[in-house]
């Protein structure tokens, strides 16, 4: 796909700026399982926080690829901080853009999109129960591994029958948060329980819509899919200046066609997984449905990053086994991809149904 001047511009002021400020970061990050407030305020000034969101409710008005290559550079540092804006984004933001009225854009929208954080819960009934109760909704219940749980400004919370959803301040009476999840990888994007005790909601704070919760995760599907293909990127490029540097019997073990193959198998799923998210974000922007594109995506490039993780550490031999180099990192943030946002088996239900209708 040819890119804008203005995509292009973006990607490169995005790569550079997380170059800079995050490729310390990111180590203290991931070491001490530390939520990344630093890194967030200095995205904030980027337009990152809505960086697709209409410049008249607060955002950038860029549109969804270059938010893709924005995402896919930040990952490629930070795959942590990825991880949280894509959330904040794609399941917040985009969330309420396409489905809240004037008055909730107005109130909700236009702060997230500059600075606050959102986070987004999707809860079954037996987890969070709703009650309505004259004007306003009752909640009780609680989700676990919510990303950002206890961080965020706002928590959107959808019910899996998907037609609605409940913004909730996060200092809202009755709303607590239990301890962080120790997780293997994606350290930063911390998550932890979020627990509702008989909140109340006002009325003017539920959104309604049809195909909210799917809609939502189409969009989260294509900035996961970015964030894999950072992470492949980033574990492709290190893989490659480690074989010239390597040397074995005498010579680069770049020289190794064993090493050459996996090299190119790593660059082949790199390069689709990202020409695949530009591809569902293009779609997007012009107005098409992305539905399984986005799908399609995410289901490569979480497959694919695992794989392609795994490689980096075998390429590094024993080195690759430990924290001098950051692929273990890569191959533990991989991980998560498959699971979050609407797992594996979900995806593949939904696009098998597609192939009968
Ligand atoms: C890092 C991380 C961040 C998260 N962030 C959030 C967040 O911000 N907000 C939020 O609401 N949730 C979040 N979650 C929760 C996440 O959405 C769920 O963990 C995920 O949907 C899987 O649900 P589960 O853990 O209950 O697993 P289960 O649904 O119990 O799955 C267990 C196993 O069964 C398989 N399985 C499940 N259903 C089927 C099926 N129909 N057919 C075949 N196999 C199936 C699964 O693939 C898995 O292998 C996060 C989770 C993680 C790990």
């Amino acid at each position: 796909m040819k890119l804008t001047s203005e995509q292009e511009m973006i990607q490169r002021m995005v790569r550079e700026f997380a170059e800079k400020e995050f490729s310390e970061l990111s180590v203290t990050i991931d070491k001490g399982g530390v939520y990344p407030t630093e890194a967030l305020q200095k995205v904030s000034p980027l337009g990152l926080m809505g960086l697709f969101i209409p410049q008249e409710y607060g955002g950038a008005g860029a549109d969804t690829v270059s938010y893709v290559l924005s995402i896919e550079e930040i990952a490629k540092v930070c795959a942590s901080t990825a991880t949280i804006l894509a959330v904040h984004n794609s399941l917040v933001c985009a969330t309420l853009n396409k489905f809240g009225n004037e008055e909730q854009k107005k109130k909700f929208l236009a702060p997230l999109a500059q600075e606050g954080l959102g986070a987004f819960i999707i809860a079954e009934p037996d987890e969070i129960k709703v009650t309505p109760e004259g004007d306003e909704y009752l909640l009780n219940g609680s989700k676990k591994y919510v990303t950002s749980g206890g961080e965020a400004e706002y928590y959107l919370m959808l019910p899996t029958e998907g037609d609605k959803c409940f913004i909730v301040s996060g200092d809202a009476d009755g709303l607590s948060f239990g301890d962080a999840a120790g997780t293997i990888g994606l350290r930063g994007a911390v998550t932890r329980p979020v627990i509702f005790d008989g909140v109340k909601v006002p009325g003017e704070n539920l959104i309604e819509g049809d195909g909210m919760a799917s809609y939502a995760l189409d969009e989260f599907h294509i900035a996961i899919a970015a964030v894999c293909a950072g992470i492949s990127r980033a574990a492709l490029e290190h893989s490659v200046d480690y074989s010239l540097e390597r040397n074995q019997f005498g010579m680069p073990i770049a020289f190794f066609q064993a090493i050459k193959w996996k090299l190119a198998r790593m660059y082949e799923k790199a390069q689709t997984s990202e020409i695949l998210a530009l591809e569902a974000a293009r779609a997007k922007d012009e107005k098409m449905n992305f539905s399984d594109k986005s799908k399609v995506a995410k289901l490569y490039a979480s497959e694919a990053v695992t794989w392609v993780a795994k490689q980096g550490v075998l390429i590094h031999g024993g080195t690759g086994y430990t924290r001098e180099v950051p692929l273990e990192r890569y191959a533990r943030d991989a991980r998560a991809m498959p699971l979050i946002g609407g797992n594996t088996e979900s995806i593949l239900d939904s696009l098998a149904a597609g192939l009968f209708d």
